[in-house]
This record gives C-alpha cells, sequence and structure tokens, in this order.
C-alpha cells in the first residue's frame, strides 16, 4: 500500500510557448521578438515619406497647386509605417500602403 511520490507530486502541464515571431506589420505598433535584441517588444512606429508621397508633391506641383504641395507630406495615408525595437533602436520591418 505505497504510493510514490512522483505520482503524488504530478508534474505542471506542459504549456507550449505562445510566442509568434510575425513579420507582418501593419499600420499599428505590433507586439514582436525583436530578431536583433530577441527582446519581447511592443515596435515603436513613425511616419515615413515614401516614392509616393513625393509622386503625389510633384504631381500637385504640375497642377500649380502650390499650398497642397505640402499636403501628401503631412496626411498620413501617404506615408510609410516604419516599427523600431525602442530598445535598440533597430529596424523591425515596413507597413506600405
Ligand atoms: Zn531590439
Amino acid at each position: 500500500m505505497s504510493v510514490p511520490l512522483d505520482k503524488m507530486d504530478p508534474s505542471p502541464p506542459y504549456v507550449p510557448p505562445t510566442r509568434v515571431v510575425s513579420a507582418t506589420t501593419g499600420p499599428e505598433p505590433a507586439q514582436v521578438v525583436c530578431p536583433s535584441c530577441h527582446a519581447e517588444i511592443v515596435t515603436q512606429t513613425e511616419q515615413e515619406a515614401n516614392t509616393k508621397t513625393h509622386i503625389y508633391a510633384l504631381l500637385l506641383c504640375l497642377a500649380l497647386c502650390w499650398p497642397c504641395v505640402c499636403l501628401p507630406y503631412c496626411c498620413t495615408s501617404c506615408r510609410d509605417t516604419v516599427h523600431r525595437c525602442p530598445r535598440c533602436k533597430s529596424f523591425i520591418g515596413v507597413y506600405r500602403r
């Protein structure tokens, strides 16, 4: 009538890591594992003018809409969202519109 000790103290169930490293970045800050410092971080986002922004500005320029030339640079929908690691400042990814 002896019960082995290991049967009385069951080990906790194995929980597989749910960490998902996703390369897909959206316009919002995303929780990722930094490929550079391997820390779990929420990306720091910044808006950056892209080629499309310059093309819009050039078109407005050609259309003689001088006061509107700065509009593409002010409008966030015309710019890319660049994701960076807040710890090591390394580039994570970019969301292009
Ligand atoms: Zn990092």
